[in-house]
């Protein structure tokens, strides 16, 4: 059997073998169902669900159903901010209800930012007090 750090070591690599937005991400596979994830959240825009490395004790990703370019949050364009509007949206009302005490939410841009899955992703966690400046 896979222990949890062999799941999170293989999504590490899966993660890492895409970056141009050519092709299929582990993200798309886990809108299509193909990868399995625990899911809090599907609309026809978006979905959300919990991150397998979480780093707080609520830890859940709001993702983009269709990337359609967004591989990262600066390649946004301008017709896609009714989009970005709307994940924003379901991030705080399922960070509302899952961290009453408040939560942070976290987009990780590009090399620098320490992003890892070419698919723009939000970023919530919350259930404990969280630190800043964060590293
Ligand atoms: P990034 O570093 O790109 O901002 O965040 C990617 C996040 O996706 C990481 O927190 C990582 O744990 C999570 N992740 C990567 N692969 C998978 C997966 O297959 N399933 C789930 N649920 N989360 C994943």
């Amino acid at each position: 059997a896979m222990s949890a750090s062999d799941e999170v070591q293989k999504a590490a690599d899966a993660a890492k073998t895409v970056g141009d937005g050519s092709s299929p991400t582990i993200f798309d596979k886990i809108v299509s169902g193909e990868i399995p994830s625990n899911k809090i959240h599907d609309d026809e825009l978006c979905i959300a669900f919990r991150d397998v490395n979480p780093q707080a004790p609520v830890h859940f990703l709001v993702i983009p159903k269709n990337r359609d370019g967004l591989t990262q949050l600066s390649k946004a364009r301008e017709d896609q901010k009714a989009l970005l509007g709307h994940l924003m949206y379901v991030a705080q009302e399922l960070g509302q209800k899952e961290c009453p005490g408040g939560f942070r939410i976290v987009i990780n841009d590009g090399k620098d930012g320490a992003q890892s899955v070419y698919h723009l992703h939000l970023h919530v966690m919350g259930g404990r007090s969280m630190q800043w400046p964060p590293g």
